[in-house]
């Protein structure tokens, strides 16, 4: 019987080593169509991503006026999972404001885009496939090749970096073109500042080793523990996790975003 073949991408294996018990309620069981849930922080974020998807595929900011930027974004606001009508038009608001500095501190580059929200994937071992979900791929004024990915959260964190070194392997593996190195850039929209991601010597190897052992821990887990914590506030399966440290009705261990 053929081996089946395991589909990782950087949002995956996050989720894996954050708490296997979620991986596998969402992408063993695929119960994720039964529990999720509309969230703030995802409406907030999935607007300006899509705003931004859809400025650059216009032309970007060096082209075209911040009005139609701002009116894309509005056409892509849903505003679901705010707690109230305020909270709601605060974080809109907000994403405006976020907006109108980003235009205004990239209206004067002249970088061309290549493509926007394009998903490469590649084989890693003949039993893992690797994929990611890319927001951009520019070539900047000085000839050399960017690939951008937006965060819209408050935190930055170590997954961060690992995705982009991800990002920049599946971009070499997938597209001929681009082999030359590849600038990788974290845009954290809220403070509208790019963070570099500059690998060091034998970082990528070491990276795409790790996926190799937790594709590998995925595909012969006979089972997938809990692993309880702040992040089960905003799990959409803590209805059903009878290891979970957050029940409904409970305060969030942590803060949750809006
Ligand atoms: S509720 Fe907590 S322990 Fe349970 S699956 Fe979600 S994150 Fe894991």
């Amino acid at each position: 019987m053929a081996q089946k073949v395991l589909r990782l991408s950087p949002h995956r294996l996050n989720l894996y080593r954050q708490c296997p018990r979620r991986y596998h309620y969402q992408y063993v069981e695929n119960l994720g169509r039964l529990y999720a849930k509309p969230r703030a922080y995802f409406s907030f974020g999935s607007a300006l991503h899509r705003a931004l998807r859809d400025f650059y595929r216009l032309g970007g900011p060096f082209r075209r006026p911040v009005e139609d930027l701002l009116a894309l974004y509005h056409a892509a606001w849903q505003g679901a999972g705010f707690p109230s009508p305020e909270s709601e038009a605060e974080a809109r608001r907000e994403g405006e404001e976020i907006l109108r500095t980003y235009h205004a501190k990239h209206k004067h580059i002249n970088s061309r885009t290549i493509f926007v929200e394009r998903q490469p994937e590649c084989p890693l071992t003949p039993h893992l496939r690797l994929f990611g979900q890319l927001d951009r791929l520019d070539l900047t004024a000085e000839g050399e090749y960017e690939v951008v990915d937006y965060k819209s959260g408050r935190h930055q964190d170590e997954s961060h970096r690992i995705q982009l070194l991800i990002y920049g392997y599946l971009v070499r593996q997938t597209y001929a073109l681009f082999q030359a190195p590849l600038n990788l850039t974290i845009y954290y929209l809220r403070d509208n500042y790019p963070q570099a991601v500059v690998p060091m010597p034998g970082e990528e190897e070491r990276v795409l080793d790790e996926v190799k052992a937790v594709g590998e821990e995925i595909l012969t887990a006979q089972h997938f523990p809990a692993q309880p914590g702040p992040l089960c506030a905003t799990c959409d399966f803590n209805v059903i996790c009878p290891d979970s440290a957050f029940r409904p009705g409970d305060e969030p261990l942590e803060p949750v975003p809006f």
